[in-house]
């Protein structure tokens, strides 16, 4: 069935978009299914009406009907409209189905097809587990994920090359009309075509390689590159590292979550580490030096004398850096002091020695 769209509205081709509203509104109302209750052919003839000015009242795809025509082959009331079901909103008042009718079908000039059409690919989410030292200097790992890429073979388009024809699934609007029961009716909500991605075009010859789409899965390699300093749970966005978009439309985000593996002998709090260190009881009253270990490998630190238990002892820089930054935090020491449960012969003896002067 040949639609001519202007006939259904029962306008000129040469029609203002101001005829073009005037006309559907005064039509639309006129066979609104609200006065033709059960009037099979008033409903088909409603349907036609909205399906004309899907078309005719978007300029960009009224354009691309003058120039191609309705879609080739979809025959009987447009697969566009398929399903079109009115039966949830008789019992609604004219006006109020008047307001959701422009919800739905876009009043304005092209709302629908800004919201809906995909314009790139899809963002891809990885995990990356890196060791705490790692966090220091930052690193670079290499992973391999399985993301769409854009086809060699035809450049991203799709195509074999030559021209495109108006989509026999959206029959040319670049829309589909999906029905839902809700609560107050049934609902119908404009979805993007998923055969032509919305462009309401698809090419004549499509490319073998990728069925059309412009692009193909393939497994690669993506080196990432760590900075000094990432924390657990943070993420680092790759800008056009996700899949490729179809018919060459730009490729989504690759998002890495860090996750940095603990460390028992570190706690991090920022970019400070905490740890604890024992040393003998007569250490901690003479005073020692000991080997500390730190992310920046073992550290000489020395304990005063008379150092108390649970003391914080503080090495300065010797923490995590900050990312995109040269400040580096500091290592907090916490000392315990081991206290002998048994002792030597002359160990005791010295102690009671003590005792006498103490
Ligand atoms: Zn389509
Ligand atoms: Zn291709």
């Amino acid at each position: 069935m040949a639609r001519d769209y202007y006939s259904i509205l029962g306008i000129e081709k040469s029609a203002s978009a101001a005829d073009i509203k005037k006309a559907y509104r005064n039509l639309s109302k006129q066979w609104h299914p609200d006065k033709h209750k059960g009037d099979k052919d008033a409903e088909a003839k409603f349907k036609e009406i909205n399906e004309a000015y899907e078309v005719l009242g978007n300029e960009k795809r009224r354009k691309q009907y003058d120039t191609f025509g309705a879609a080739g082959g979809s025959g009987g009331g447009g697969q566009g409209f398929g399903g079109f079901d009115f039966s949830g909103f008789q019992q609604g008042d004219f006006g109020g189905f008047g307001d959701i009718f422009e919800t739905f079908f876009g009043g304005g000039a092209g709302g629908r097809g800004r919201t809906q059409r995909s314009q790139r690919g899809e963002d891809i989410q990885v995990r990356i587990a890196i060791e705490f030292a790692e966090v220091l200097h930052g690193c670079k790992k290499t992973i391999a994920i399985s993301t769409f890429v854009s086809c060699t073979d035809c450049q991203g388009s799709g195509s074999q090359g030559g021209k495109t024809v108006s989509c026999s699934e959206c029959g040319g609007t670049g829309q589909v009309v999906k029905t839902a029961q809700s609560f107050f009716g049934t609902i119908q909500q404009a979805m993007m075509c998923r055969a032509c991605n919305g462009a309401g075009q698809v090419p004549e010859k499509p490319c073998t390689t990728c069925k059309a789409e412009g692009r193909v899965q393939q497994k690669r390699e993506v080196t990432i590159d760590i900075p000094a300093g990432i924390d657990d749970g943070q993420t680092l966005r790759i800008t056009g590292e996700g899949n490729a978009g179809k018919h060459g439309t730009p490729a989504g985000d690759l998002f890495v979550i860090i996750q940095v593996k603990p460390d028992a002998r570190f706690e991090r709090h920022g970019n400070d580490i905490h740890s604890i260190i024992s040393i003998p009881v007569v250490d901690a009253i003479l005073g020692t030096d000991i080997s500390v270990p730190t992310v920046h490998g073992n550290v000489i630190l020395s304990v005063p004398a008379g150092t108390q238990p649970k003391q914080v002892l503080r090495m300065k820089g010797k923490g995590l850096p900050q990312v995109s930054s040269s400040r580096m935090g500091d290592q907090y020491i916490t000392i315990n002091i081991d206290i002998p449960q048994k002792l030597s012969r002359q160990e005791k003896k010295l102690m009671e020695e003590w005792r006498k002067i103490v």
